[in-house]
Order: C-alpha cells, then sequence, then structure tokens
C-alpha cells in the first residue's frame, strides 16, 4: 500500500519515512506543496491509498494542495498532520477536504491506526478484519490466517495480499499492483508480481487469487 507523504521538516520527515515503511507501507516523501501538487495529478489519484500532509509548506500551502486536490478526487483519504493546533485551524482543514487530523508531537502508532481506519473507510470495508474463502487478514496486527490457521507471509507478499483483498471484486492489472507495492525509489524486477502471487498460492492454497488472462488478478468474484 502506497502513501503520500508531504512534510518539509527533515528531520521529521525522516522518521515518518523510516516508521511508515517499517509499518509495510511504500512511501513516497515529497517537501514542498508544488511536488504535493505534481504527485496527485493524473496518476496519482490512483497509485495512493493515502496522504500524509503538513499544512505550512514552502511554495504552496498544504490547505491549497488540499483544495485542488478535492477538486478533482472526493475518494482519496487525507490525513493532516500539522503544528496548527488551534480549534479554527482544525475546522479549517476538516472543512477544506480532510478526512482527519493529528497535532504535532504525535505518536506514530496513533497515526498508523488512523491511516489503517481511513483505508478501510474509503474501500467500503467498516470492519478492521478482512475475510475472504476462509483467508482472515488483519492489517493491525499483520497477520494471516487461513482456515484459523497462521501462516507466515514476507511484508511484500503481506501487502500484495492485503492490496487484492480490499479490492476484491476488481481485477487489478500487474501494474496497478506495483504502483501501489513500490514507492519511487524502489527497484522492480520485471517478474516481482508473478513472483508474490506465486508465493501466495502456495501459502494460501491456489484458489483464492485468479488470473484473468490478460488483465489482471482477481479475489472474490469477477463483476459480471
Ligand atoms: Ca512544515
Amino acid at each position: 500500500m502506497r502513501l503520500l507523504l508531504v512534510e518539509d521538516d527533515r528531520l521529521l520527515g525522516d522518521a515518518l519515512h523510516a516508521g511508515l515503511t517499517r509499518t509495510g507501507y511504500a512511501v513516497d516523501w515529497v517537501r514542498d506543496g508544488e511536488a504535493a501538487s505534481t504527485s496527485l495529478a493524473d496518476g496519482g489519484l490512483d497509485t495512493y491509498a493515502a496522504v500524509v500532509l503538513d499544512l505550512g509548506l514552502p511554495k504552496r500551502d498544504g490547505l491549497e494542495v488540499l483544495r485542488s486536490l478535492r477538486r478533482r478526487s472526493l475518494a482519496l483519504p487525507v490525513l493532516i498532520l500539522t503544528a496548527r493546533d488551534t480549534i479554527e485551524d482544525r475546522i479549517r482543514g476538516l472543512d477544506a477536504g480532510a478526512d482527519d487530523y493529528l497535532v504535532k508531537p504525535f505518536d506514530l502508532g496513533e497515526l498508523t491506526a488512523r491511516l489503517r481506519a481511513l483505508v478501510r473507510r474509503a474501500n467500503g470495508r467498516p470492519l478492521p478484519m478482512i475475510e475472504i474463502q476462509g483467508v482472515a487478514l488483519d492489517p493491525a496486527a499483520h497477520t494471516v490466517r487461513v482456515d484459523g490457521t497462521p501462516v507466515e507471509l514476507s511484508a511484500k507478499e503481506f501487502a500484495l495480499l492485503h492490496v487484492l483483498m480490499l479490492n476484491a471484486g476488481r481485477v487489478l492489472s500487474r501494474t496497478q499492483l506495483e504502483q501501489q507495492l513500490y514507492s519511487w525509489d524502489a527497484e522492480v524486477g520485471s517478474n516481482t508480481v508473478e513472483v508474490y502471487i506465486h508465493h501466495l498460492r502456495r501459502k494460501l492454497g491456489r484458489d483464492l487469487i485468479r488470473t484473468i488472462r490478460g488483465v489482471g488478478y482477481l479475489i472474490g468474484q469477477a463483476p459480471t
């Protein structure tokens, strides 16, 4: 799952990038408002699961970035992360289209919990656990069980399964999966997704993930 992190403070940005990456996110980090808007142009809307947005930014204020994003996309979850902590600031941020608001200093555990909540709501899933065909995935605990038995997955296998399960009923192409799994700075091999799908089938059974020839991969029933 890929995040856009918009933060101009180098120390905080570094810590967030490291912390969110450790949690299993692929993180693209930009340091000013213009770069944020560029990242969110066109392709960005399908690429990111959520945006973590600072407000006090060089070149373009975070609220402006948010307003221009909301003119094009209502769906992409945005969490504002800022030192502006008056009640008026929070109201302005939420009214500009933010989905959540966290004031610095904050706890990384709370940030990631809020992101999980935003992502599942954006995908129309009120429940924290996702369960399909006997496979149960817990995004908070990072665990997967098949018919109640825990299965060990690597971080990337888990991320791939999570994206497919969140999008159950939708066919995702290899390119779409790569975009959601890898940040800009990651090296992606040409058959990486196929390899992970292969591993997942070996560990979870062959029937969960279906290949739709020439289109991509699917969990659950395809729309008819
Ligand atoms: Ca700032």
